[in-house]
């Protein structure tokens, strides 16, 4: 029997909860808690009536360490799954410390306020040293592995799709295609269309920070850094069709390249239309997406928060979004001795995602595989304490999970390369 914490009820986090609700043999309790408990109660009001999974829900402030000890002491549960935002990752694993529970999560800390100079101190040297300038970076909760170790205790990160599903792919074609993989790439297409001129498929805040930041890719052991968006290719994508891609920065090339070594080159491309980069532009180029906070008649404003206000809810783009995504990563490298190469990705629909979970594909393909990876840790066929990424972990049961689930993963052993 397990009781799970699910903390968030935003897009994704909707996605995770009516997929544990559909797995009640696993799932017989879970609390969701967030910030704004309505929304809470409106989820847990929907879904009761379909499942035997026993909901309750709960508020609370994820920044505050205090309130989330007192709100898992009172619960008691078996894992915590932190599906709030990535500014709450350290206060979620402090509080699980407290609690001796299992922690998971689906994106790497980043800090709300990057203009903090305490943290700023220890950014601008990582940046220096490491060769990036993301503001998001693993080393924050990997500094939590001796404690979840001495404490007997897992955290699993960055359980999504990109990251999450693509490191999982890492460890299958090292586990079953290849002796040695020399490349990667990652990418990621959505060719849903939302009928909006500039809409973020999820959280803005985070969104707009990721793709506005300088690209960068892992190559014979360092980091390449290129200015934002001036590396693009062109792919044509099994059931999408012909998408322009730009190399980003992505938080599993860096888990990537410390777990598996041998790799030369890890790069990531994701899709963006021509509008949504043209819009991005003239908003960066106003200040609309700077983290600084800026005074207003007489009140404080941070601008991307303030913009994220008027754009559309993530979660309201379900009914209007048509189209496919299609994600996944091609590898090259060598089996027996011989060149191959191997290509392994999903497609998913945004319609039919949102007939089952009345969601968009992006929180679908996000929110399934917390679900996944919570199932791994809860049925102990991932156990392995201490802080750990998904590439870490037998692929085996986890894709198995997701085939079943509405993630099922294609394989191609001729793909095209990206060059
Ligand atoms: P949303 O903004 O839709 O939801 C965030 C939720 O967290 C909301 O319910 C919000 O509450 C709650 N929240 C925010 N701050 C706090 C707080 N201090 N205390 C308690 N609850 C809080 O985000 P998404 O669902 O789009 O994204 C969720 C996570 O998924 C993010 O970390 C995002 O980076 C990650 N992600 C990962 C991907 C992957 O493939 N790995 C892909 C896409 C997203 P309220 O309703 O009050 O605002």
């Amino acid at each position: 029997m397990s009781r799970v914490l699910i903390i968030g009820c935003g897009g994704v986090a909707s996605v995770a909860i009516s997929k544990c609700c559909q797995i009640p043999e696993v799932f017989q309790e879970i609390c969701i808690a967030s910030r704004t408990k309505s929304k809470c109660d409106a989820l847990a009001a929907k879904l009761a009536p379909k499942t035997t999974t026993k909901i309750t829900t709960a508020q609370v402030d994820a920044d505050d360490v205090n309130q989330l000890i007192s709100l898992i002491n009172g619960y008691k549960p078996d894992l915590v799954m932190n599906i709030a935002l990535p500014y709450q990752d350290l206060t979620i694993m402090d509080a699980c410390l407290a609690c001796k529970v299992n922690y998971m999560d689906t994106a790497n800390y980043e800090p709300e306020n990057t203009d903090d100079p305490e943290w700023r101190a220890i950014y601008e040297k990582r940046c220096k040293e490491a060769g990036f300038s993301a503001y998001f970076d693993y080393s924050w909760q990997w500094a939590y592995q001796e404690k979840f170790k001495e404490a007997g205790l897992t955290a699993l990160l960055g359980c999504g799709f990109d990251p999450g599903v693509t490191q999982a792919y890492v460890a299958y074609a090292k586990k079953h295609e290849f002796d040695t993989i020399d490349t990667i790439d990652i990418l990621d297409c959505n060719g849903g269309d939302h009928g909006y001129p500039f809409a973020t498929n999820f959280n803005p805040e985070i969104n707009l920070r990721e793709v506005s930041a300088p690209g960068s890719y892992w190559q014979d052991g360092h980091w390449i850094e290129i200015p934002a968006m001036s590396i693009k290719r062109e792919y044509n994508f099994d059931q999408v069709g012909d998408k322009d891609m730009y190399l980003l920065h992505h938080e599993e090339i860096e888990s990537i390249a410390k777990n598996l070594p041998e790799v030369k080159r890890i790069r990531f491309f994701m899709t963006f239309g021509q509008s949504y980069l043209t819009h991005m532009k003239c908003l960066e180029n106003v200040g609309m997406l700077s983290t600084t906070p800026i005074n207003f008649e007489g009140k404080e404003i941070v601008p991307i928060q303030f913009l994220k206000a008027l754009l559309p809810d993530p979660a309201s783009l379900g009914p209007r979004t048509k189209g496919k995504t299609n994600i996944g990563c091609i590898f090259t490298g060598k089996k027996d001795g011989k060149d191959k190469t191997f290509y392994i990705y999903n497609v998913c629909d945004h319609e039919s995602c949102y007939k089952e979970v009345e969601s968009q594909a992006i929180s679908y393909t996000t929110g399934v595989p917390a679900t996944c990876g919570a199932l791994m840790l809860l049925t102990g066929k991932w156990a392995i304490t201490g802080v750990h990424t998904v590439e870490e972990f037998d692929p085996d049961p986890f894709l198995d999970a997701l085939d079943k689930y509405g993630l099922p993963r294609s394989i191609s052993y001729s793909p095209v390369l990206v060059d």
